[in-house]
């Protein structure tokens, strides 16, 4: 835990140094700390460093932490791969939902949102490369998920999209992903739909987060740089 000031400060002045270099204002983007896999202690940590937004991949996880933490201001994000039988887990508990994908999850998370009477804000993941094993919609598809958003009559928020490109060795390898999905939304952007208000760009890792933000990412989901190497997952 001793690492984790400098490791924080060392990322907030590389975000920085990023926005610089590009002309954009810090405040313009936010710095999700990822502590899948890490204890409530590493969260307690990091929010005493002043860190607020949390993001989160396991939905069991989320509850769990986000209960343990409760009266605490914190954001949380869930960024990881939802099914449509965990909604109850995340809506509500997540300030941000990032891995929409589908029609079907929308109906899921807005049935939720109604029960509980809120309504829950979310991103649109989009699977660029077409990896059959990521989750997100294909390009194609992403239109007709705003719509379900739209239909769901204030249920659910739509703010922008996400994504995770392809591993790759280098964090130029990432560019083009990055900016094909700031296209993606600048062309949704052009047709207007109720419930869709689409001003965030949840992009970069560790690896590729100073590419993002000179790609436009509003929002950076980085856990290695801040917490070091993630313990193994156990159980389901
Ligand atoms: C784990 C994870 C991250 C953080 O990855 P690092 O390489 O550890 O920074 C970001 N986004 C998503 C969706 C993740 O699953």
């Amino acid at each position: 835990m001793d690492a984790l000031a400098p490791r924080f400060g060392q990322v907030r002045a590389e975000i920085t140094a990023a926005c610089q270099a590009c002309g954009r204002d810090p405040a313009g983007v936010t710095l999700v700390a990822v502590s899948k896999l890490h204890p409530a202690r590493a969260v307690v940590a990091a929010a005493a460093l002043g860190q607020r937004d949390f993001g989160e991949n396991y939905a069991q996880e989320l509850r769990d932490k986000a209960a343990a933490l409760a009266g605490t201001p914190l954001r949380w994000h869930f960024i990881g791969a939802l099914q449509r039988n965990k909604a109850r887990l995340v809506v509500g508990t997540a300030a941000l939902v990032h891995t929409v994908d589908s029609a079907a999850l929308v109906g899921a998370l807005a049935q939720e949102a109604r029960r509980r009477g809120l309504t829950q804000d979310c991103l649109v993941e989009v699977n660029l490369a077409g990896e059959a094993q990521k989750g997100g919609c294909a390009p194609g598809e992403l239109g007709a998920v705003l719509d379900a958003v739209a239909a769901a009559g204030g249920a659910l928020r739509c703010l922008g999209l996400m994504c995770i490109p392809p591993a790759a060795p280098r964090a130029e390898d990432s560019r083009p992903h990055f900016r094909r999905l700031r296209g993606l939304l600048e062309e949704a952007r052009a047709v207007p739909r109720p419930h869709v208000d689409l001003r965030e760009l949840s992009m970069g890792m560790s690896q590729d987060f100073a590419v993002a933000i000179a790609e436009g990412a509003t929002l950076v989901r980085i856990g290695t740089a801040l917490f070091g190497e993630r313990p193994p997952r156990q159980g389901p």
